[in-house]
């Protein structure tokens, strides 16, 4: 589909919009810290009330995916992690996916939870969202996207108040969810709730989840490119 043959190479035709391309330190899930390419797909479907890539919902520069790789080989990653707003509403964006696992990256991808992930290529790690009530969207979570989760994704719940917590701990019993994945996330809400009272919640519940705080808001303060 849209492959050109040429002598000694096959140039896709596929195109995503793109917002930005960089080089940074992974700010949350597993891999925090380490330096990691971010391809951040523009748009978005949701309108999660915290929503801190508002800048990503319009926009973008048209690229094929030839030119999103090379781009992003320029910085010799280890890691690439495909972003939004919310990737898989461009359809693409599996082809990329895959593209980039094809070179050798490990590649992972922050999605919504509300699109189907069923055909995210298996060596992507997934770091699906389940929407809270208060992100005002709670409603767009696609529950079939959990079967689809292996041992090797992450699920992450960003929790603005203890109602939202509460709703997070019945969904990690009534989907047994912290088998299924590596790591079950739960990050406040930034400037919502203090991180130190959900620290004291996982604590006082022994709750088996892992407190992420957003590392490129305490060293970049959440500006564009980082
Ligand atoms: S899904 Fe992500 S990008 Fe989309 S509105 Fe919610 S927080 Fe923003």
């Amino acid at each position: 589909m849209g492959a050109i043959a040429t002598a000694d190479s096959v140039v896709t035709a596929e195109t995503l919009r793109i917002t930005e391309i960089f080089y940074s330190l992974q700010g949350e899930a597993r891999t925090v810290g380490l330096p990691t390419v971010f391809v951040r797909l523009t748009g978005c479907p949701l309108r999660c009330l915290y929503c801190d890539t508002e800048y990503a919902f319009h926009g973008g520069e048209m690229m094929t995916l030839e030119n999103i790789t090379s781009r992003v080989a320029q910085y010799k990653p280890a890691f690439v992690t495909v972003t939004g707003g919310e990737p898989l509403a461009q359809p693409n964006c599996l082809p990329l996916l895959s593209m980039l696992c094809d070179q050798g990256y490990e590649v992972s991808l922050e999605t919504s939870g509300a699109m189907p992930v069923a055909d995210v290529d298996p060596r992507v790690v997934k770091v699906l969202d389940l929407k809270t009530p208060a992100s005002g969207e709670v409603a767009r979570n696609d529950y079939e996207n959990i079967e689809h989760l292996t041992a090797n994704d992450q699920l992450k719940f960003v929790i603005c108040d203890r109602n939202d917590y509460e709703w997070a701990r019945f969904k990690i019993d009534e989907y047994a969810l912290v088998p299924r994945v590596s790591d079950v996330l739960f990050s406040p809400s930034h400037e919502q709730l203090a991180p130190r009272e959900l620290a004291e919640w996982i604590l006082a519940d022994n709750l088996p989840v892992r407190l992420q705080l957003q590392l490129h808001k305490f060293l970049w303060d959440d500006a564009p490119g980082h």
